[in-house]
């Protein structure tokens, strides 16, 4: 697959931050993983919210909140096509990944797990999709159960058989490791829960803007994601659920706009989504989002990732080249991002000697501490790639890593 079709160039100009000096070199940004930049498209999106359409939502009856209202629900209309859910009603609009998580383990989770249940997860997981299950367990007495890593950054399926049993009521996993670049066979996945009578919590934080993600193929029960990383402002992301098991889990926040009726002692509330969207919500943020989706959508996911893809292939194959004493972490076959260590420096001191030269990586535990742990590192430096990142850039960080290599032995 090759993105040729597409003028990257014209894309990259679309990013305002992306020109400009750091420490008196251009800027490198490789941390798109922790957060994507913005393309002037989403910022006018939020101006042009700010400047002509702003209210509260669904309250008012005069002619901004509809407006408000409209460009909110519009928002929601794009992010349910974009995920191809069945219905908008199935996209609740959340803070993030970590939100929409943490939303499924206390409606969900609360209301259906007990004490002798299990939870399944990955030994790979962000602490945004463990913590929150760590939570459910000490709240209801279930336990954790953990599909292991191989040593190549895979998961060990042979093991699924015997802990995903009868007893597992959640399984929860990433569709692609935030440290190892590791690409899950999410459909698979969702598939084996669905057989024995558990619900699928796809972890979506470093796929959905990275390539065609679609709800209905996948399988899943949830699919969590947030916006900040594909595109869109902070402070939104989105969980999808699945309208059969939506309609049955209670609310999670209580108070304004989730209600139907209150009364001092007792209250009725709404169908979902906004069952689950009490207070008022971030509206531009979501308008925000609305323009993100439909920002990637004009590049189309196939090209993004095709793009990603060619980055990742070219930086890896220059740093095993190139660079002594460099180890990448994490399997071949891999998504936008190389973790990985150089023998002679410890990934902060890497991380803040790449900055001396404008070279954005992000050095530590990337919130995954036990998968560190299990690799017996104290952490790894990571490379994340989107799709306004060049070849050119590459080079200019396999020249710094050099650079470093000579400065650390
Ligand atoms: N899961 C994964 C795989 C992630 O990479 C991240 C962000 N680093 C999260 C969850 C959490 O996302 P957020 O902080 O946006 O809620």
């Amino acid at each position: 697959m090759t993105s040729d079709s597409v003028n990257w160039e014209a894309v990259r100009a679309d990013f305002p931050i992306l020109h400009q000096e750091v420490r008196g070199n251009p800027l490198i940004y490789f941390d798109s993983a922790a957060s994507s930049q913005k393309p002037r498209q989403v910022i006018d999106a939020l101006t042009r919210y700010y400047e002509h359409d702003n209210a509260n939502v669904h309250r008012g009856l005069h002619e901004l909140s509809s407006r408000a209202t409209d460009a909110f629900e519009a928002a929601r209309n794009k992010v349910a096509k974009f995920l191809n859910a069945a219905s908008a009603d199935e996209i609740i609009f959340t803070r993030g990944t970590t939100e929409g998580i943490n939303l499924v383990a206390q409606a969900y989770g609360t209301r259906y797990v007990k004490e002798g249940d299990a939870i399944l997860l990955t030994e790979m997981e962000h602490h945004s999709n463990l913590v929150p299950w760590q939570l459910l367990a000490e709240r209801t007495g279930a336990s954790l159960r953990f599909v292991p890593v191989l040593e190549d950054g895979t998961l060990d399926l042979s093991k699924l058989p015997e802990l995903l049993t009868p007893e597992v009521k959640i399984f929860s996993f990433t569709h692609i490791s935030n440290s190892l670049g590791t690409v899950n066979p999410v459909a698979d996945l969702c598939r084996a829960a669905r057989a024995v009578g558990a619900i699928s919590v796809v972890d979506a934080a470093q796929s959905a803007g990275h390539l065609p993600v679609d709800v209905q193929a996948l399988g899943c029960d949830f699919l969590a994601l947030s916006g900040h990383k594909m595109c869109a402002p902070t402070g939104i992301g989105a969980l999808y659920g699945r309208a059969e098991v939506l309609e049955k889990t209670p609310p999670y926040h209580g108070g304004g706009e989730m209600i139907v009726s209150v009364s001092l002692h007792k209250s009725t509330y709404k169908e979902a989504p906004h069952r689950f969207e009490a207070g008022t919500p971030n509206i531009a943020g979501a308008v925000g989002l609305g323009a993100a989706v439909d920002y990637l959508e004009s590049i189309g996911r196939q090209n993004i990732a095709a793009h990603d893809g060619e980055l990742v292939r070219y930086a890896q194959q220059r740093m095993e080249a190139d660079v002594p004493g460099i180890r990448i972490i994490g399997p071949r076959d891999r998504s936008g991002l190389v973790g990985f260590v150089m023998e002679s420096a410890h990934p902060h001191d890497l991380t803040t000697y790449a900055d001396r030269y404008g070279l954005a990586l992000r050095g530590g535990h990337h919130c995954n501490q036990p998968l560190m742990k299990k690799f017996k590192l104290p952490g790894t430096s990571r490379a994340s790639f989107y799709f306004y990142n060049t070849k050119e850039e590459i080079d200019r960080m396999i020249t710094i890593l050099q650079e470093a290599a000579r400065f650390f032995s």
